[in-house]
């Protein structure tokens, strides 16, 4: 006897929004299409912050039921993020607010005179944070293989000491994905260090540091369907465990002693571990948050690729039907992508255009220069348009077809009718 197996295909579900009011009078159901912005929060994630809230309490200092139950529950997700990013056993697992956040604690970090190699077309979280003589961003060029191949030139020319390479797994104007392992082997040669803005990445596709052979990842967890809050740095402990601590007080030290009385001069010895750059009392709740989005998303990769791709494609067919519309891409010729779609249109200020879909569709997109002020003024000339602003619309589990074609739809109808 043969069993008929069919495996259910899960698309984790993300909670549903009331509907919004239009200009025109009525309400309609919300289209969120600015998931790269932030996504919904998932409904096993809406459940899991509800049963904990009762339970929230300090980490590490206190006996109480509730401080030991929050206890286990931060220091459980540390290991939910480093089975999610597949770290190796010694990485670190850094709780930070944000992926701005986690950029910015590892360039505290750095070594001294790190040099940093990185294209000038990142998001600004991981464009600003490098300081110093040796930060070297490079133009982003119109191949992936070019990609690879000006880092390569970037490393040699750097001076000696420790290196580091900054590059985002996938864009947050065009959602094209950038040659992550191929630069990691590049940098690998030249000896230096990775490490992936995932900010983009990370809701799309599964990330492992061992496979792409990448030293540091930052994330958010209100980018994985969590709420705000929450994001993480995970990677290697040496410099992270080296560094002066990003926040100095209570948490990050082992003892402070008076080593001089009448100076008011203190000895403080900091911790080892992650708790060295997580001064104060930290975000539990966002914390399990993150971990419980990290977890379901990992559970359904197959799903969450299969529906993002099918609404990838109508997104792409509905809006090569627009007239005028010129979509921005980082790179010549098709690239892989995630769900994000960045474009001009001939005639039509990005903002007015964002305006009329809220006002009177429903649909919220982000017009603008997505916080990578280079990245969208360079792409909007390449696109044929001028300055700097364009309408981005974004995809997640939060988007059905129906958003799609309301889109496409009130996109014709705005441009052919001006209305
Ligand atoms: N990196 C990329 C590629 C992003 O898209 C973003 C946010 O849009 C960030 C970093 C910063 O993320 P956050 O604002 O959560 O710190």
């Amino acid at each position: 006897m043969t069993l008929a197996f069919t495996p259910r295909i899960v698309v984790p579900q993300v909670t549903g929004q009331p509907p919004v009011p239009l200009v025109t009078g009525g309400e309609i159901a919300y289209a969120n299409l600015d998931h790269a912005a932030s996504t919904p929060c998932l409904e096993a994630v809406r459940r899991a912050v509800d049963e904990f809230l009762p339970w929230y309490a300090s980490v590490h200092r206190g006996a109480g039921f509730a401080s030991r139950v929050s206890t286990k529950v931060y220091d459980r997700t540390r290991d939910v993020l480093r089975r999610f990013t597949s770290a190796r056993d010694d990485d670190l697992v850094i709780f930070t607010r944000n992926t701005t956040d986690a950029l910015n604690l590892l360039a505290r970090a750095l070594p001294r005179d790190t040099s940093v190699v990185l294209f000038d077309t990142e998001h600004h979280a991981a464009l600003l944070p490098w300081r110093g003589p040796n930060v070297i961003r490079v133009p982003a060029p119109r191949t992936r293989a070019a990609a690879v191949s000006v880092v390569d030139s970037a490393l040699a020319a750097c001076p000696e000491g420790p290196r580091l390479v900054v590059v985002t797994g996938a864009s947050n104007v065009t959602g094209e994905l950038l040659p992550v392992a191929e630069i990691a082997a590049v940098a690998r040669r030249h000896g230096a260090r990775v490490a992936l803005d995932a900010a983009q990445l990370a809701p799309h596709r599964p990330i492992s540091l061992r496979e792409l052979d990448v030293d540091f990842v930052a994330l958010s967890g209100h980018k994985l369907y969590a709420p705000f809050g929450a994001g993480a740095l995970v990677g290697r402990a040496d410099w992270l465990s080296e560094a002066r601590p990003y926040l100095a007080g209570g948490g990050a030290t082992k003892a402070v002693r008076v080593s001089d009385e009448a100076a008011g001069g203190l000895e403080v010895e900091w911790n080892p571990g992650p708790e060295r750059h997580e001064a104060g009392s930290p975000n539990t709740v966002g914390v399990h948050a993150l971990g419980v989005a990290c977890a379901r998303l990992a559970a359904n990769w197959d799903a969450v690729i299969a529906h993002e791709d099918a609404l990838l494609d109508r997104l792409g067919r509905g809006l090569r039907t627009v007239p005028g519309l010129a979509e921005l891409r980082l790179f010549d010729g098709e690239a892989a992508r995630v769900g994000t779609v960045a474009f001009v249109v001939d005639g039509f200020d990005p903002g007015l255009l964002a305006a009329v879909l809220s006002a009177e569709y429903g649909i919220g997109v982000r017009d603008g220069a997505f916080c990578a002020h280079v990245a969208a003024r360079r792409l909007i000339s390449v696109a044929g348009g001028e300055g700097i602003r364009a309408l981005r619309v974004s995809l997640g589990l939060g988007t059905t077809e129906e958003h799609v074609d309301r889109l496409v739809t009130a996109l014709r109808r705005i441009v052919t009718e001006g209305a």
